[in-house]
């Protein structure tokens, strides 16, 4: 019996929101800071202390879940979520669970429209570092801002759940709410993932893989997990619902806790925080006040100017180098200034030491034969190490193209008459050879000549030489 497999993905994020601030008191989320350093009664959970609600959290948490496309809940409310772990000061960590900020959102990737649950608030616990025999406890991510993302179990393959939460996290950082940065833990993602020969009831026998915090994780913790799964099924054998782990060295998922044994966390309203509401007019104001999203802005380089999508995906891939490419694309060729951007300036942290002005400037110069390409590029070159102008610079090294076609021609005439040799291989019909003549008027001109002019009248004289020759 053949069967189809079909694999079915939901993924969970866990965002940092980028405030000063932790979301319940005004302790400092600096990530740098010493151990235990960044707390107070509140984040410590002390008895008798107060939670106040971070408005920063808040905006920028709508801003999320509004660019994701959620219904928002003018009203939603805080929750207690119950469980005992050592790094959860309080006993419990609040979260929205009744009532979310935002709910059935989606986030269109390519082809792929994928379901959004829902995109609600909570706070981040503390961090436990394993220190051989030793546990230590830093509390100072304790009350960090968060923003949690669910998808809908749109993904069906491991490959399309990278792509997702690649495009994700670019949309995330032109909205500016997180650093979006997987190595220090301001991004972090979980994943169900269960595999249906079709037609079965999905989520029955779904496993959650913890903590995939690299994109390669991602793909490929999905991937063993959907093979593991797979050859469980042939076997005959039921998947049991369990949390998994993923070692990176080892480069397999790995038995964290069966679902069996899961906690019960007694979820209850917050008693100590006011139900949150939205101002009038709150949702709309943050609706227009949102970017250009970087997939919409992709979309509009490739169709109105014509920008190949291998570059489109460079371009866009850091905000800075987007927004430079866009200005120089309203002074220059939109794609001449692709192309520059791409071939000279990827390796450069944005904004460079040159402006869009600039760049245009040079662009324009090579299109109009002032410059020669290969010059163009010094140029470029020279201005990013001495912050100086094309201009200036191209003042210093006198290297103003010479367009004049008396002084041309005298090239020409005095290649031709110093190479009969290559001549006659010319006229002989070894039409290459004229490559090596316009190298040595190129030569002779130290690069000045405007190679254009120099092509054209050296042509035009070897013709003339074949037809009367
Ligand atoms: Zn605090």
């Amino acid at each position: 019996m053949s069967c189809k497999w079909e694999t079915i993905i939901g993924l969970e994020i866990h965002l940092q929101l980028k405030t000063r601030s932790k979301i319940f008191c005004s302790c400092s989320t600096d990530f740098s800071a010493p151990a235990n350093t960044n707390t107070c009664p509140i984040c410590l959970g002390w008895p008798g202390s107060m939670p106040a609600l971070n408005q920063k959290a808040v905006l920028l948490a709508l801003r999320g879940a509004v660019a994701l496309n959620c219904k928002i809940n003018r009203e939603s409310s805080f929750d207690r979520k119950n469980y005992f772990y050592p790094d959860l000061p309080k006993g419990f960590q609040i979260t929205q669970y009744f009532r979310p900020l935002g709910f059935e959102g989606f986030f269109q990737v390519g082809e792929n429209k994928v379901g959004i649950q829902r995109v609600h608030l909570e706070e981040d616990a503390g961090k436990t570092i394993y220190n051989g025999e030793e546990v230590e406890i830093d509390y100072n991510r304790a009350g960090i801002p968060l923003v949690e993302i669910v998808t809908e179990p749109d993904l069906v393959s491991p490959d399309q759940a990278r792509d997702f939460l690649r495009e994700l996290r670019l949309l995330l950082l032109y909205l500016g709410i997180s650093d979006c940065n997987m190595e220090e833990g301001s991004l972090r993602c979980d994943a169900n993932i269960s595999i249906s020969t079709g037609g079965e009831k999905t989520g029955e026998n779904q496993v959650e893989l913890k903590n995939l915090n690299s994109f390669q994780a991602i793909a490929r913790a999905l991937e063993y997990e959907q093979n593991r799964q797979k050859a469980l099924k042939k076997g005959g054998e039921e998947i049991a619902r369990e949390t998994r782990g993923w070692d990176t060295t080892e480069e397999k998922t790995f038995l964290l806790r069966s679902k069996e044994e899961s906690v019960d966390y007694r979820y209850f309203p917050e008693p100590d925080l006011p139900v949150l509401v939205l101002e009038e007019g709150l949702i709309d104001s943050v609706r227009m006040d949102l970017p250009e999203k970087p997939q919409e802005r992709k979309k509009r380089w490739e169709r109105e100017w014509k920008i190949e999508k291998e570059e489109t995906e460079v371009l866009i891939s850091q905000q800075a180098r987007a927004d430079f490419f866009e200005k120089t694309a309203r002074l220059a060729p939109p794609r001449e200034a692709a192309k520059w951007i791409k071939e000279n300036l990827v390796n450069f942290d944005f904004p460079p030491e040159i402006s869009p002005e600039e760049l245009g400037d040079i662009i324009n110069r090579v299109r109009a034969g002032e410059l020669s390409t290969s010059r163009g590029k010094d140029v470029l070159q020279l201005c990013l190490e001495s912050g100086k102008n094309p201009a200036r610079i191209i003042q210093e090294k006198g290297w103003t193209q010479v367009s004049d076609e008396d002084y041309i021609e005298k090239l020409v005439d005095r290649v031709l008459e110093e190479n009969p040799g290559v001549v006659d291989d010319y006229l002989s019909g070894k039409d290459k050879a004229i490559r090596f003549l316009i190298g040595q008027a190129m030569k002779l001109s130290q690069g000045q000549a405007n190679p254009g002019l120099v092509w054209d009248l050296m042509e035009r004289k070897l013709e003339e030489r074949k037809n009367y020759g």
